[in-house]
């Protein structure tokens, strides 16, 4: 379709839209004429949704990075961060050139970067890597650290070690004043006692990605001022326990990701993922709570903007 808003018609009362089901983010809803008498509005809706978490940089886009960004845009993906040094230290700063190369249309004033060192890699750490993360934090669109945190499912690195690590991260978020991504799985007790030591008197907070923990875990972390990622394991058959804890999340603390190339939501599932398939994981989020995917997503929009103290995101009118 040639346009770029999904400009619809609507009667009043308001009419429940459900943008998106195609692989188009434009929908224009007709009305006709006739109806179109009295009391009507019309108003222009768009698509919108965030992908708080994106690991592009690796040799899975290597032959089509920009076409991914592209169809990101066209799916009305209005804030997209990417976390970058979650390969192993000597990969810090992808997502911060990932952020600069701005190859897809319109600029990529919409993408951001986080970098940490991932629990995985915390064994491979050095002093210079936090100097690293030191100068990447100085970039304009540089939001946190992270992806940081504990896996104690796959033990990659020594838990003594991963906690370290942490810590030692937290403390450097902590001095450049940055909130932080976490990543944990199978940790949740540590996590919490570490936030609670380490982090929640910073007032700084951040982001539980992927987000695989109990309710309990989850409105924990939120009063230490976390925000709760969801994937899209979230529309995975066997989640039941995760779609329990996601319906009990506050609207306003939720966010959606994508955590391409990993855990790409059904249909695509056991493919790569990319940024696009997060309004499959909105979907499902919007689902599960009785609301309109459209207001999911804005709302997931505009959580992470005012957590991050954004500018509007990428203007989505005719720019060609
Ligand atoms: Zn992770
Ligand atoms: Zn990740």
């Amino acid at each position: 379709m040639a346009g770029w808003g999904l400009r619809v018609m609507v009667l009043i009362p308001r009419l429940r839209l459900s943008a998106g089901s195609s692989c188009s983010q434009q929908q224009t809803v007709a009305r006709p004429a006739a109806a179109l008498r009295g009391a009507e509005a019309c108003i222009t809706v768009n698509a919108m949704y965030v992908d708080s978490h994106a690991h592009l940089e690796g040799p899975e886009y290597d032959a089509d990075r920009a076409a991914v960004l592209e169809r990101a845009r066209d799916a009305g993906v209005r804030y997209l961060l990417l976390i970058g040094g979650a390969r192993g230290p000597e990969t810090l700063g992808a997502a911060v050139a990932a952020a600069d190369a701005n190859p897809v249309a319109g600029g990529g004033q919409w993408i951001y970067a986080s970098e940490g060192i991932h629990p995985h890699e915390a064994s491979r750490a050095d002093a210079s890597h936090y100097d690293i993360l030191r100068r990447l934090a100085r970039h304009p669109r540089f939001l946190a650290i992270g992806e940081i945190g504990l896996d104690y499912h796959y033990d990659h690195s020594p838990r003594g070690v991963q906690r370290e690590v942490f810590i030692r991260q937290l403390e450097l978020a902590r001095e450049l004043r940055l909130p932080v991504i976490i990543h944990c799985r199978e940790a949740w007790a540590d996590l919490r006692a570490i936030i609670a030591e380490h982090w929640q008197s910073s007032g700084l907070g951040g982001i539980l990605h992927c987000f695989s923990g109990t309710r309990d875990d989850a409105f924990a972390l939120m009063d230490c001022g976390f925000l709760v990622s969801f994937a899209g394991n979230i529309t995975f058959k066997k989640a039941d326990a995760l779609r329990s804890v996601a319906s009990q999340i506050p609207l306003d603390r939720l966010l959606t990701e994508s955590d391409s190339p990993y855990l790409a939501p059904v249909p695509h599932r056991g493919k790569r993922n990319e940024p696009a398939f997060v309004r499959e994981t909105a979907r499902a989020l919007a689902e599960l709570r009785g609301v309109d995917e459209a207001e999911l997503g804005r709302q997931a929009v505009e959580n992470f903007k005012g957590f991050f103290r954004l500018p509007e995101g990428r203007s989505l009118s005719p720019s060609r």
